[in-house]
Order: structure tokens, then C-alpha cells, then sequence
């Protein structure tokens, strides 16, 4: 089955990233939107591991900063992340503190490790077996599509927060870096060129090297 298919890189030819028509790469751009055009995109790897490093750091300031300061007739209390999903628990909102730690915590530390395992299998650093790597793929589109689901729930929080009585609610600097963070597995994940996972397992079928410009 394997190697039976010619692909379209072989040929010189690539999908453009902006309206999807086959073109032959020499032409430079596309002739129907003036897009360029790439067999892959340029510098993936690099630009996606560097977007991943950035949240990776900003991910420690957002959980140890306060996200919020609520002022509460005039006492003023400072909350994590952290500390916040505890206070629900310890009231009894189970089901919110689950949600903040799905949300908050564990998706998007998910999303920064299952990436940078992709870029290592992209380069051949790791060699999972190709159902693993297609499983983790899954995972890690799975994951993509909840990618707003974070800064959704801390918006809800805050609301939840804001409508006790005689209290106030001001946005905290761990906010900011949370946001930052959000933003940077975004665009990380958009960065990250997924055909070159293929091309990595067709070489390793086949022992046939596809080239890349
Ligand atoms: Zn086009």
C-alpha cells in the first residue's frame, strides 16, 4: 500500500495556505489570491517551539500571580489560580473547581507538552510508532478545539465573583499571563506544520527522504 501514491510534494506541488488550490510551487504565488506558496511552512519547527518555550515560562506566573484581587468591605483578598479552585472546593462547588482545573491547569500544560512532543517527532527526536503518533495527533487537535475554554472560564469566575454583595473584582497580573499564554499554544499551534509528521513516517517506511525548500 505504502509508496503507491505519488505525492503532491514529489510533483512540485502545493496546496496554498490561504484559498487551497493546487499549484506548482515554482510559480512563487498563487495565481487565484497572490498567496505564497510552500510546500511546508516555513521554519514550523523553530517558530513553534519558540512560541511554546514563551508560554511554557508565562504558564509559572500565571498560577503563582494573583488573577484577581477582590475587595470585600474593605477587606482586600488576593487569588491564584489556585487558590481560587480551592476556595470552591472547600465551599462545596465541586463542579466549578473541576472546570477551573480542567480548564485552567491541566489543558493548557497539555497543550504545551503534547506540542513539543510533536515537534520532537516531526524532527526524529522521538520515534513513536505511527498509531501513537496518530493518536496523539487526535489528542492534540482534540485539545485545539477547547483551546478558548481557559480564558472563558477565568472570565466566568471573575463574573461568579463579581456578583457577591458589597464586592468588588479587579483583574490581576497573573490574568495577564494567563491571556499570554492562551494566546502563545494558539498561535503555536497554528505555527506547527502537521504534513511534516507524515513526511517523517513516509521516510521512515519507506527509507525514501522527501525534500523540503
Ligand atoms: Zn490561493
Amino acid at each position: 500500500m505504502n509508496g503507491a501514491l505519488t505525492k503532491a510534494a514529489a510533483c512540485g506541488l502545493a496546496g496554498c495556505h490561504a484559498c487551497g488550490r493546487v499549484v506548482a510551487v515554482s510559480q512563487g504565488r498563487c495565481p487565484r489570491c497572490g498567496s505564497r506558496l510552500h510546500l511546508r511552512k516555513p521554519a514550523s519547527i523553530q517558530r513553534t517551539i519558540a512560541l511554546m518555550i514563551a508560554a511554557a515560562v508565562l504558564y509559572i506566573p500565571s498560577h503563582l500571580l494573583p488573577i484577581m484581587t477582590a475587595v470585600e468591605l474593605g477587606d482586600v483578598t488576593q487569588h491564584t489560580i489556585i487558590s481560587g479552585m480551592i476556595t470552591f472546593w472547600k465551599e462545596g462547588s465541586y463542579p466549578i473547581a473541576i472546570v477551573i482545573f480542567t480548564a485552567s491547569i491541566l489543558i493548557p500544560f497539555l497543550k504545551i507538552v503534547t506540542l513539543i512532543w510533536l515537534c520532537a517527532a516531526a524532527t526524529g527526536r522521538v520515534r513513536p510508532s505511527p498509531s501513537m503518533l496518530g493518536r496523539i495527533y487526535w489528542f492534540t487537535e482534540l485539545l485545539g478545539r477547547w483551546s478558548m475554554v481557559d480564558i472563558f472560564v477565568v472570565g466566568i469566575v471573575v463574573s461568579l465573583m463579581q456578583l457577591g454583595n458589597y464586592m468588588s473584582v479587579a483583574p490581576g497580573p497573573g490574568a495577564l499571563a494567563f491571556a499570554g499564554v492562551v494566546v502563545l499554544t494558539m498561535f503555536a499551534a497554528m505555527s506547527f506544520e502537521p504534513r511534516l509528521l507524515w513526511d517523517r513516517l513516509d521516510e521512515q517506511l519507506t527509507a525514501v527522504p522527501v525534500a523540503h525548500p
